[in-house]
């Protein structure tokens, strides 16, 4: 499917302002109920970014990755994301001021049922997969997903996705 991809990833992530909105409602109504607070900055390109997708895949891959920031962030992190294009990607970017990923352990997060340290984990819950399956998505879709990573002063996940910057989207631009 091809689809405008800043439309595509806005829409997500206006999902996920919306959950947080009505998870902070829901709260008030049975008060004791604690809501990891978090808010989603969006740096976009103003270009239209036409990129063909399997649009529910990647729904899922970027669920997770968001997700992961919220879940692995102190309340009230700030998740940065950014979508930008070179010459034939587009780049997409998930930024946290979480807890970070050691060294020794950002080549392994990609890998099935990798966690990193299962103390800290298991409270946190999930099984470990997201990021494999969003990584077999990504490859799909020939494209690359890679992280950056400091322990204790938060982590980017990037995609980079191959498109055309002449595709658009059927409009009729030219007559
Ligand atoms: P699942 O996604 O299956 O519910 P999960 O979140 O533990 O479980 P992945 O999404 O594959 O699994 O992530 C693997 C591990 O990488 C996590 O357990 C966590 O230790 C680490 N990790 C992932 N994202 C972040 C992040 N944004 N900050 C810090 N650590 C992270
Ligand atoms: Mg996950």
């Amino acid at each position: 499917e091809l689809v405008n991809f800043n439309e595509f990833f806005a829409y997500i992530l206006d999902r996920f302002d919306m959950m947080l909105k009505k998870e902070k409602a829901d709260a008030k109504d049975t008060d004791g109920k604690v809501v990891k607070n978090y808010r989603i900055k969006r740096i976009f390109t103003q270009k239209d970014l036409w990129v063909e997708i399997d649009t529910d895949k990647m729904t899922q891959v970027i669920d997770n990755i968001v997700n992961n920031a919220i879940k692995y962030s102190p309340d009230g992190g700030v998740i940065t994301c950014r979508l930008l294009e070179t010459n034939k990607h587009i780049i997409i970017s998930i930024s946290d001021e979480g807890l970070g990923i050691p060294r020794k352990d950002i080549k392994k997060v990609f890998d099935r049922f990798y966690r990193v340290d299962k103390a800290r984990s298991r409270k946190q819950g999930g099984t470990g997969l997201g990021l494999s399956i969003s990584k077999e998505i990504v490859e799909q879709h020939k494209g690359r997903i890679w992280v950056n990573s400091a322990e204790g002063r938060g982590s980017t996940f990037y995609i980079s996705l191959p498109f055309d910057p002449n595709e658009t989207g059927g409009e009729w631009d030219e007559i």
